[in-house]
């Protein structure tokens, strides 16, 4: 099939060089990362954190992730505690963000932290992002490339049809690996979960060898900017449903829902990574068919089944 997105680029040695040359300008860019797709832009140049703000609509108060290409790039910016360490050794590059304190002598732009005293940083594993990292000598911040409070991309036509033509570059790196947002984890004070990921408690516990708490309650604040709505289709949506009317969007996960025209599946197999690659691009194929409601069944809350439940959470807020 041919691409209609003149946009969209194949990772090649000619695309990796206009995507430096674009980043080094202070352009943003679409990058394909394990989780979800991302808008990138130097994290040290407050025009780059402007831009990306603009182009998401994002509110100037929810602070950017910074992303880098090994621990050690990250010491003039961020203080480095043993937490830390021992979680990058055993997760990253990987679909985990941690929150640290932020050095005086920091070089990230002021913008992308919503001028906190700490500074989220994460060390994607997607090969193609990684090469981009390695060969810049500033790290990125990339949040998704969605607009604020939107279903966030998994590939890279999502980002295409996101953004139009105000994006001259994304890089296609096929489906995103995860299909969800990072695992974001406050190390600043006593470690505690403030996004549920992929990355469970449970094997974060196991590292740290002490108990890691989620951060659950809607009124306890997960993080500065985190918004009610997040994530959300804009599609009126009930959870927790057994069944749905015949005009109504029915997200359903097992085996034993029948295949109806309005049924969508997020594993057949009963399976919650399955069911959280799935999620967003349902999501999104429900909104194409111009449904104008949905209901959602109940989903384990085990595993990366606590983070869908976190999503689903949010997107019928
Ligand atoms: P996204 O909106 O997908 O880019 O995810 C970024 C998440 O990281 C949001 O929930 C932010 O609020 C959170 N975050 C970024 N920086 C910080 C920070 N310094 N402290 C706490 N949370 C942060
Ligand atoms: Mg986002």
């Amino acid at each position: 099939m041919k691409n209609i997105y003149s946009n969209i680029l194949k990772f090649n040695k000619n695309t990796l060089f206009k995507t430096l040359r674009y980043l080094k300008k202070n352009k943003i860019v679409g990058l394909p990362t394990e989780t979800v797709y991302g808008l990138a832009g130097n994290a040290y140049s407050n025009e780059s954190i402007k831009k990306i703000y603009s182009i998401k609509k994002r509110p100037k108060k929810n602070p950017l992730i910074i992303h880098y290409y090994d621990l050690s790039r990250t010491s003039k910016d961020i203080k480095i505690d043993n937490d830390l360490v021992k979680l990058y050794k055993k997760l990253c590059p990987g679909p985990i963000t941690f929150v640290v304190k932020k050095k005086k002598s920091s070089k990230i732009s002021n913008l992308s932290t919503a001028k906190l005293n700490t500074v989220a940083v994460r060390f994607p594993s997607n090969k193609k992002t990684r090469i981009i990292l390695k060969k810049l000598n500033f790290p990125l911040a990339i949040p998704s490339a969605n607009k604020s409070s939107g279903v966030s991309p998994v590939n890279a036509k999502d980002v295409a049809e996101e953004f139009r033509n105000k994006l001259k570059i994304i890089i296609d790196g096929g489906d995103a690996k995860f299909g969800l947002e990072s695992t974001v984890i406050d190390l600043t004070n006593k470690a505690r979960i403030l996004r549920p990921g992929v990355i469970g408690n449970i094997k974060i516990s196991k590292i740290l060898k002490k108990k890691i708490s989620l951060a659950k309650s809607q009124k306890i604040i997960r993080s500065p900017g985190s918004l009610k709505k997040h994530y959300s289709p804009n599609i009126p949506m009930k959870l927790n449903q057994i069944k749905a009317k015949k005009n109504d969007a029915f997200i359903v996960f097992g085996k034993k829902y029948k295949n109806r025209k309005n049924t969508f599946n997020l594993s057949k197999k009963s399976n919650l990574n399955e069911a959280a690659k799935n999620l967003y691009r349902i999501f999104r194929k429900i909104k194409k068919l111009n449904y104008k409601k949905i209901s959602v069944v109940k989903i384990p809350y085990k595993g990366v089944g606590i983070a869908i439940n976190d999503r689903l959470k949010h997107a019928a807020s």
